[in-house]
């Protein structure tokens, strides 16, 4: 049996159909080899089979004779096509080009070359020096002119006048302030004097020192400012801090805002559909930046609820909010006593311990040992000391029937008897008297009684009279007639 036969047929005897795939049976593949040789006469013929038979060299003759005809008949004097790259560079180029390219450390970048002087640089004796400097320097955080000067070259004696004739004039350089310097041709004491320099003082002026006859003069340029308010009103959406940084309200006076709400509505409160209305005091150059400045006005008109109007007002040599709709009552909003968030609220809560239910009179700020405490709303000490169970404890009364205590403190810093602002410093947290960690312990009471530090809002104090609530009210008319841009 051939054994390409046997071949074919392996894998059992049912012939085609078991031929494994891309095979010829025997008497194919001699039928296929012996038809090649009946193929008809043909000049191409491809080399790559059947080398040095007649067939092959028949082809090899034909290509050959192509080649030869080609070369015979080509035009003299072609010249060969361009490359790409023509140049030819030499090893000391392509070093060079190496230091100038930008390439990672890992692929062998050598981070720059260094020149060295050669046979035709000549050493020269003296180096002339440029007679006038001008410098540009940009004034830091923290920093001053007269140190910006003498850092950039001007003596103690110039940076010293210039700074003190700048802040003669009511000069405010902010950090950031771009300042134009110009020292003069250095003098026999080998120190270049200042001959002029150039900033923006404040918004509204600009300021240059210049050396002159009789030494450094100011003289000041104003640029006119526009400082009426400004107001945005606009939708409360789905968050009202984003909503106010979206209309253009700085992040203070947005954070100013809603402190002063937070003391009137319960800030879980506001719908979406709430629309807030501040007033904040402004600056606007003719040149064009603008100086935002405190919030004057803040309002919030509540769907189918009192909307809520405030103005800051001067209140007994205090700044405070005071309420536009209640015919100018002082608004007594109660501040956080601890930057701290609240662990335990107002009420019933059951004891993990205990194992029963009990009343916690008041809410507990989760403050790390030794955070500030600071006093809820003015008011004078009446207790300054230990109270048992509470550790070092601060009770501060408010006046009308309000009071506040502070307890588990670690430090207290007020005496009995003191009188307090909102805001100041009483204490430091701990874990004094029945306490298991630092936290505060802080307590409201309405006549005595613990009520829920949350829903102390709308308590008021003196209203205004007279002539001061007649100015009041013209400043608060004066304000609303601004037209605000609105985003809604
Ligand atoms: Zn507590």
């Amino acid at each position: 049996m051939h054994p390409l036969d046997q071949l074919g047929s392996f894998g059992g005897g049912a012939g085609v159909a078991a031929r494994p795939f891309g095979q010829l049976r025997a008497g194919e593949r001699q039928a296929a080899t012996f038809g090649r040789a009946k193929q008809p006469f043909s000049l191409v013929v491809d080399l790559n089979e059947d080398m040095f038979s007649r067939t092959w060299w028949r082809g090899f003759g034909t290509l050959t004779a192509i080649v030869v005809a080609l070369a015979l008949t080509a035009p003299i004097g072609w010249e060969p096509l361009p490359s790409t790259n023509p140049e030819k560079i030499s090893v000391e180029e392509a070093e060079q080009f190496r230091d100038l390219a930008i390439s990672p450390a890992a692929d062998g970048a050598r981070m720059g070359g260094q020149m060295t002087a050669n046979s035709h640089v000549e050493p020269v004796a003296v180096a002339p020096e440029r007679a006038r400097l001008e410098l540009f320097a940009r004034l830091g955080e923290g920093d001053s002119l007269d140190r910006l000067l003498v850092r950039n070259g001007a003596t103690y004696v110039d940076a010293a006048t210039a700074s003190r004739l700048v802040a003669g004039a009511g000069g405010q350089i902010a950090p950031g302030t771009s300042i134009a310097i110009v020292l003069g041709r250095r003098g026999a004491d080998g120190k270049r004097p200042l001959e002029k320099v150039r900033m923006r003082a404040g918004l509204d002026k600009v300021a240059t020192v210049a050396a002159g006859a009789a030494g450094l003069a100011l003289q000041i340029e104003s640029i006119a400012v526009d400082r009426t308010p400004v107001r945005v009103r606009g939708r409360a959406g789905d968050g009202l801090y984003w909503a106010l940084r979206a209309s253009g309200v700085e992040p203070a006076a947005a954070a100013e805002y809603l402190r002063a709400l937070a003391g009137q509505v319960d800030v879980g409160t506001i719908a979406p559909s709430d629309h807030f209305d501040l007033i904040f005091a402004n600056r606007r150059a003719a040149t064009g930046e603008s100086q935002a400045g405190p919030l004057l006005y803040a309002a919030l008109e509540r769907a189918g609820q009192k909307p809520v109007r405030m103005m800051k007002w001067q209140v007994g040599g205090r700044i405070d909010w005071v309420d536009a709709d209640g015919g100018g009552q002082q608004v007594a909003a109660f501040a956080w006593p601890v930057n701290a968030r609240i662990t335990s609220g107002f009420g019933m809560r059951y004891h993990p311990i205990l194992h029963f239910a009990r009343m916690h009179k008041g809410i507990d700020f989760g403050a790390a040992w030794g955070t500030p405490i600071v006093a809820a709303a003015d008011g004078r000490v009446t207790l300054a000391g230990w109270a048992g169970g509470y550790g070092r404890q601060v009770r501060i009364a408010h006046g009308g029937d309000l009071a506040t205590s502070y307890s588990h403190m670690s430090r207290l810093v007020v005496e009995p008897g003191a009188f307090v602002h909102q805001g100041q410093l009483i204490g430091y947290s701990g874990s004094s008297g029945l306490s298991t960690g630092p936290h505060l312990h802080y307590e409201v009471y309405r006549g005595g009684v613990a009520v829920n530090p949350m829903g102390v809002k709308f308590a008021s104090r003196s209203a205004l009279e007279g002539a001061n609530l007649g100015a009041f009210k013209a400043r608060l008319a004066e304000l609303m007639a601004i037209g605000g841009k609105s985003r809604s």
